[in-house]
């Protein structure tokens, strides 16, 4: 399975990170060795001193598709899920510096936080979900699908275009604003309306 992230989906996000708003989705992959096995902790990696979260909707493709219809496109998956998108800021500044590619600043081992997945129909609208995460009982990223530049199904979409969809893969939707870095002790708690979807101890 594979696990497709989406960047730059949030416009507040693009302003904190100062980049540019893309023209189209801003595609990177992780690869599933990059899951946080479930109940363990996030240990910081040594190659990096600037880790950050970025809370996320997660979405799992429950058929098998290629140049998806957007219209069609909320027939590929029954579930989402809350994640986060660990990312080696330092590092990745570096590797944008010179134009190179993410993945060892994205994609490393523990970078994928994957929740349960539960039924989309237990929310009323996808494209108006409150979402959040708490560092230290904090409350530092807030978000609301409603701000997504491209919405889920749109993302469905696009992505089916350069890749076959397979059950079980998951799309990362993009982060709000409000990342920042992870310290060892930290505990980081992510929430989907008021359901709690996971809990990580930072190591
Ligand atoms: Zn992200």
């Amino acid at each position: 399975m594979k696990l497709i992230c989406i960047g730059r989906n949030y416009a507040k996000h693009i302003e904190e990170l100062e980049n540019e708003r893309p023209e189209h989705p801003v595609i990177f992959l992780k690869p599933d060795t990059s899951i946080l096995l479930k109940k363990q902790p996030f240990f910081i990696p040594d190659f990096s001193n600037d880790i950050h979260h970025e809370v996320e909707i997660l979405v799992k493709i429950n058929r098998l598709g290629k140049h998806i219809d957007e219209k069609f496109a909320h027939k590929y998956y029954s579930q989402i899920g809350l994640g986060i998108d660990f990312t080696a800021r330092d590092l990745q500044s570096q590797l944008k510096a010179k134009g190179l590619p993410w993945e060892k600043a994205k994609g490393f081992d523990g970078a994928a936080v994957i929740s349960e997945f539960v039924d989309k129909a237990q929310f009323s609208d996808l494209n108006k979900l409150d979402f959040s995460l708490e560092k230290n009982g904090e409350k530092v990223q807030i978000g609301n699908t409603s701000h997504m530049l491209w919405k889920i199904n749109e993302l469905i979409a696009y992505a089916s275009q350069y890749f076959t969809l397979k059950i079980g893969d998951i799309i990362f939707t993009g982060t709000p604003a409000g990342v920042s870095r992870v310290e060892p002790n930290d505990k980081l708690d992510g929430f989907i309306e008021d359901r709690k979807m996971f809990s990580i101890r930072v190591k």
